[in-house]
């Protein structure tokens, strides 16, 4: 069975450095916000390309943090494509925002930049972009509608580490960023985890104090905060794996590359990229008119695959009131995609028999 994604294959690679750190940590006897949260969010920082990095509990809390930080809340609209993982609307909601739902392009799958200013109101306070698979947006359209609009914008960057755009890093494309460090992302650590980056120190103080307790210094409540703190093991092993990153993508590349040249079944539609730089291939998403014959034939072949996603968030149950709501676009996306493996750890040998099995289904 070639696996989706080989957790275990691609942590071992270091695991002599990971048991090293970790012996520190318990040698030393300090679990939170302790030298590793320190030194990994500097790294991470510079790796982006921006002034701040800070560790967080997950994505969706690094989401909820920049919108809380902002001040946004009830009455107020953000901007948001249709077509994403459900924790992106969850932020928003979580804050009593109203999520106004674009469709994306269905070549990138990313938002539709063009059809953006058309859902702007008197309410609308920012846009928040998705680099959904790993592609970055193309972002030029919206800052310009951002100044037009005074908006802010922010990039929920969960499966883009790394991803360019401009030559300019995705996290440091916007007022700011949220990642994700969930084990199977571009960079993952072994349990739950997240950053937010940015350049606004103003918004980088409010995030830090939000996410502990609303503190600014011990036992100082500034604001009613919560508790979403990256703890000191996972900035370890986040720490040790982020020198490999940049190689990782660039396996992640060269795999998209040769599915993209050697698929040629005309059942599967390749998903199409706009800048060889701007993706970092979270997730390697085909569509196929019956996808659900072509994963029963994948899996009878020895390929696992994945689908990202099976519903969108406006067809879920927990947003009954937009179930009514159509997103065509979206919504074919969502009946056709399947994900193929891709990740740095897949041999040649696999990567050139995922093709062949594509290649012959009918
Ligand atoms: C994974 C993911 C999130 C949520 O991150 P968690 O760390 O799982 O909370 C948010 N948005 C997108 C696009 C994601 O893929």
């Amino acid at each position: 069975m070639i696996k989706f994604l080989d957790l275990e294959k691609i942590n071992n690679r270091f695991r002599s450095e990971i048991d090293s750190r970790i012996k520190t940590i318990l040698d030393k006897g300090w679990y939170l916000q302790g030298a590793e949260n320190e030194t990994f969010c500097k790294n991470f920082a510079a790796f982006c390309g921006t002034k701040y990095a800070l560790g967080v509990g997950n994505g969706l809390d690094a989401l909820r943090l920049i919108i809380r930080a902002s001040g946004f809340g009830p009455g107020d609209e953000i901007i948001v494509p249709a077509n994403t993982y459900i924790a992106t609307i969850l932020a928003i909601t979580d804050n009593g925002c109203t999520p106004v739902l674009v469709e994306p392009d269905i070549k990138t799958y990313n938002i539709n930049p063009d059809l953006v200013e058309e859902k702007i109101t008197s309410r609308t306070k920012a846009i928040m972009v998705v680099h959904l698979y790993g592609q970055a947006v193309q972002m030029q359209k919206i800052w310009d509608l951002a100044k037009k609009y005074n908006l802010k914008v922010f990039e929920d960057a969960a499966q883009a580490h790394g991803a360019e755009y401009q030559n300019r890093r995705v996290g440091n494309l916007s007022d700011a960023a949220a990642f994700s460090f969930y084990p199977g992302k571009n960079l993952g650590c072994m349990g739950d985890g997240g950053a937010v980056t940015t350049n606004d120190e103003e918004l980088y103080q409010k995030i830090k104090a939000l996410a502990n307790y609303g503190s600014d210094r011990k036992y100082h409540n500034l604001y009613k905060g919560l508790n979403s703190r990256l703890d000191e093991l996972q900035a370890a092993v986040l720490d040790v794996k982020l020198p490999y990153l940049d190689a990782d993508n660039a396996r992640r590349r060269e795999i998209a590359s040769y599915y993209r040249e050697n698929i040629t079944n005309p059942a599967v539609i390749l998903p199409q990229t706009y800048d060889e730089k701007a993706a970092v291939w979270h997730v390697f998403a085909v569509r196929t008119a019956e996808r659900d014959r072509f994963q029963q034939y994948l899996s009878d072949n020895g390929v696992q695959t994945i689908i990202h996603y099976p519903t969108p968030p406006h067809k879920q149950p927990a947003y009954r009131e937009w179930n009514h709501l159509s997103f065509p676009i979206t919504e074919e996306i969502h009946r056709t995609i399947i994900s193929l493996p891709i990740s740095p750890v897949m041999t040649n040998d696999e990567i050139q028999k995922v093709t062949e099995i594509v290649n012959v289904y009918r």
